[in-house]
């Protein structure tokens, strides 16, 4: 019964604490950036044992430090004349590469030179492998009336998922060159989206504006690449865009997550100074194969400032971002997370298990280290689910309910034990006839008491008491009725004496009572109240009949009447014989 209402109360404690961290907004954002940790702790770890490999077709043409100095040096100042990416591009496509993209806004510049522009349109309307990206965002209408887009760059998505793209959702979009726009639909959206931290964990793969959906300039140059060009793109019940056989998964905000695969510089770099030396017949150790390649230009110079922390580093260059998105579009390697509920019902799961653990072993330490290694499996799946199944099940929750159920297990564990315990500690100091404390009770007491009394000097008394011609008592009245008198007579004892009195059954019908710091004539008026109170007493028998009977007390006082325990019970027990042979009913 105790241990049945202490599991349901161990149980209600465990539901109300569930319902308090789920709705508790402020926690869960808490525990969500926890986990956000655990998850680029995973992503590290799997990237340094070796586990992930990126697609070599990706390379990247940096404007780099020394592209940024190179181009200051022969040009005189950025942005560069158009004409010049038209040049390299002109001779990148001799290589007949899958794609160019470029992770950079030719919008309209100060320094725009008409002719110059023109080259690059040009190349625009000359080679469909060629993208380049525009950026939203949610400035004022005052300063810029928000343009219409044409139609061609837009996807047309049938959502049956619960994501909203609210904030995914942009008002006012920075166009660029009009002539780039009106030569090409390869046009993509670079918008990113950060954890609360700061981090870059996800990108969007879709954007609204105007209520027309927009792709990432990733997915676009990926559609192109699995040739899964000019469809509707569903995204099911559970939030997976469908692309070709491909599910991507995107999280409650819209975005993808993204898995990494290295630190900034895990793909090929080549500075864009030496394209265009190449480009000018000038000598440079280029010596690149772009031919199949996705080409990817973008700006990792300190002073053009393109920089991200992700997880996997603190300075990552936006066009490795980009290349890892599509690295991860192409081998359909995106993160899937599972869901809350599955969360939940694991974590619940988790602390069923510690807490069986803990209630069923009974080492501390070996269900200590049970528990602990039950959490470490979990962490294991949950490092080989990311590693090979691209799965991220969250650690966090479950940590929680392990602890909690840990805890709340070894709470009920020790008040379990602890009232086992003082159940025992009654049964081996009490007699179960008279429930006065038994004979060792007893003699532990008196050792005490003799030891106390040194101690400090004091004293205490001893009174036995035994029952008057009690064997004629059972052979009257039998031996039911005796049990019944002795315990009536404990009783007696018991409501006449101090609470700190010890009343024992010291042997068959005698009993005995301890007081301490009592002297002798204290003790004297003691046993003789307690002496005519049982004499007094009506005892009350089956069948109705009332009898009585009488006691005699020996009385013995520590340290007149002997300095040791036995020397004390002797004395009393010599007086309790003299009370005896006195005529009995007495005390001596
Ligand atoms: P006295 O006045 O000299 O003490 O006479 P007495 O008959 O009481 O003699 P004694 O104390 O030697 O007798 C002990 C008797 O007490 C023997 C037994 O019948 C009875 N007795 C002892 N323990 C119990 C018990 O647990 N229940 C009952 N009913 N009787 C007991
Ligand atoms: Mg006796
Ligand atoms: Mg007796």
């Amino acid at each position: 019964m105790f241990k049945k209402i202490l599991y349901i109360i161990g149980l209600v404690f465990f539901v109300m604490f569930i319902f308090l961290i789920l709705k508790n907004a402020n926690l869960n954002s808490f525990i969500d950036s926890v986990e956000n940790r655990t998850f680029d702790l995973r992503q590290s770890i799997i990237i340094k044992e070796g586990g992930k490999y990126p697609n070599s077709d990706i390379v990247i043409i940096a404007i780099d430090d020394a592209t940024y100095e190179y181009i200051l040096g022969n040009y005189g100042e950025w942005p560069l004349p158009r004409d010049v990416y038209a040049n390299i591009i002109n001779y990148l496509e001799n290589f007949s590469p899958r794609a160019i993209a470029f992770d950079m806004m030719f919008v309209k510049s100060l320094k725009s030179q008409n002719q110059a522009d023109l080259a690059l349109i040009n190349c625009f309307k000359k080679y469909n492998n060629l993208y380049t990206s525009m950026n939203f965002d949610n400035q004022s209408a005052d300063l810029r009336t928000p343009p219409d887009l044409p139609e061609k760059l837009t996807i047309n998505v049938k959502n049956n998922s619960k994501i909203d793209f609210a904030g995914l959702t942009y008002t006012n979009c920075r166009k660029i060159l009009d002539g780039i726009i009106n030569a090409t639909s390869n046009i993509g959206i670079i918008n990113v989206s950060r954890s609360d931290d700061g981090v870059l964990r996800k990108m969007p793969l879709i954007v609204k504006y105007k209520d027309k959906f927009y792709p990432q300039l990733a997915l676009k140059v990926g559609i192109n690449f699995l040739g899964e060009n000019d469809k509707i793109y569903e995204i099911d019940k559970n939030s997976n865009l469908k692309i070709g056989d491909r599910k991507i998964f995107l999280d409650k905000d819209g975005s993808a997550i993204i898995n990494w695969y290295g630190p900034s510089g895990t793909y090929t770099y080549i500075p864009m100074y030496q394209l265009i030396k190449a480009v000018n017949g000038e000598k440079t150790e280029l010596d690149y194969d772009f031919s199949n390649k996705i080409i990817y230009f973008g700006t990792t110079a300190a002073s053009l400032f393109d920089i991200k922390t992700v997880p996997t580093g603190k300075i990552y260059p936006g066009v490795e971002i980009q290349a890892t998105f599509i690295n991860n579009l192409i081998d359909n390697n995106f993160i899937r997370k599972a869901d809350r509920s599955y969360t939940i019902a694991l974590s619940i799961l988790l602390a069923l298990l510690i807490a069986s653990v803990v209630s069923r072993i009974n080492s501390a330490f070996t269900a200590s280290l049970m528990s602990l290694s039950t959490y470490f499996i979990y962490i294991l799946i949950s490092y080989y689910a990311m590693k090979f199944g691209n799965l991220w099940l969250e650690v966090i929750y479950p940590l929680i309910f392990s602890i909690f159920a840990f805890t709340c297990a070894y709470i009920i564990k020790y008040l379990i034990k602890s009232r086992d315990f003082e159940l025992q500690y009654k049964l081996a100091t009490t007699d179960g006839l008279t429930e006065l404390y038994n004979h060792r009770y007893f003699q532990e007491q008196i050792r005490m008491q003799v030891e106390q009394s040194k101690r400090y000097e004091t004293n205490f008394s001893l009174i036995i008491i035994d029952i008057d011609f009690f064997k004629r008592f059972n052979d009257t009245f039998g031996h039911q009725s005796g049990d019944a008198v002795l315990r009536e007579v404990a009783q007696t004892l018991k409501r006449n004496v101090r609470s700190t009195d010890i009343v024992c059954r010291y042997g068959g019908e005698e009993m005995s009572i301890i007081l301490p710091n009592t002297s002798k004539e204290e003790a004297l008026a003691t046993a003789h109240k307690i002496c005519s109170r049982v004499a007094e007493k009506k005892f009350r028998l089956y069948g109705g009949r009332e009898t009585g009977v009488t006691i005699s007390l020996g009385v013995a006082t520590f340290p007149a009447d002997g300095e040791t325990a036995v020397d004390v019970i002797e004395t009393a027990d010599k007086r309790l014989y003299l009370a005896k042979n006195n005529g009995r009913n007495q005390v001596k």
